[in-house]
């Protein structure tokens, strides 16, 4: 269990970015962050990470300390590969940060190529792939190291629509499989009702939490023609309208 008690973030500049975040993230959840841009999600993302500390406040991880390099993946907007290296050495690269030798990372690099359908592709190029593959080599690098958090920031934001919904379920498969907890940052109500089983709304700046919502739908398969799926974006357009200034 993942805990946020009275989380605040202020930067040296004297930005606000968040302030009196409480929030409880169990394990296996799909959480969406969803709120106006430069409300905070992803300075709340890379306070999940560990990778800075909040001015004030507590963050939990449900074991003692910060996490291990591993322990989290994290996946951006950009996909940030490298562009003379294929496919597999991407994938690779957290492995061998920690110097995991080649040999025995190979069944680990093919095994998370495999879990974004790419294991046919394993020796191309980014140049050579789509957007939406090149995504999805960045999700396998961040799958490599087997984290029980994976961490999205705006991911599939850049993507055309059709390569978007097929990465969408592509996503809630892979979720469902490896009981991953998935906390994933987005801007779109739309992506939001679609993908997650918790939704927390944020305010505009300094970010705070506006309300958490956890709809039924997200037990089974999404429909996104299905009625409580349209009832869900109009409950959360309802939500952030009432945070929203006029
Ligand atoms: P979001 O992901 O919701 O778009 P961010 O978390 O990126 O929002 O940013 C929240 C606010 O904090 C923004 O106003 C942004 O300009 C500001 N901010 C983010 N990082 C820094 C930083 N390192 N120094 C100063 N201000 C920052």
């Amino acid at each position: 269990m993942f805990k946020l008690r009275q989380v605040a973030k202020q930067f040296g500049d004297g930005t606000k970015a968040l302030e009196g975040i409480n929030a409880e993230i169990a394990p296996g959840s799909f959480v969406a962050l969803l709120g106006p841009s430069g409300c905070g999600k992803s300075t709340l993302l890379r306070l999940l990470a560990g990778l800075e500390a909040p001015t004030s406040g507590e963050i939990s991880w449900g074991h003692a300390g910060k996490p291990a390099p591993g322990e989290i993946g994290y996946v951006f907007q950009d996909p940030t590969l490298l562009p003379w290296a294929t496919a597999a050495e991407n994938a690779y690269l957290p492995l061998r940060l920690r110097g995991v030798k080649r040999t025995a990372a190979i069944p680990k690099v093919m095994a998370a190529l495999a879990q974004v359908g790419l294991e046919e592709f394993a020796h191309a190029k980014p140049k050579a792939l789509s957007g939406g593959m090149r995504m999805r080599v960045s999700i396998a690098r961040a799958l490599v190291s087997e984290p029980a958090l994976l961490l999205m920031d705006e991911p599939f934001a850049a993507l055309d629509e059709f390569t978007r919904h097929k990465l969408q379920d592509d996503l809630l498969g892979l979720w469902r499989q490896t009981g991953k907890t998935v906390v994933f940052v987005t801007h779109s109500i739309y992506e939001a009702a679609y993908l997650a089983n918790q939704i927390m709304i944020m305010t505009p700046r300094p970010g705070r939490i506006a309300a958490i919502l956890t709809p039924e739908l997200a037990q089974g398969p999404r429909r996104r023609e299905s009625a409580e799926y349209h009832r869900l974006v109009e409950e959360i357009t309802g939500s952030l309208q009432r945070v929203m200034p006029t």
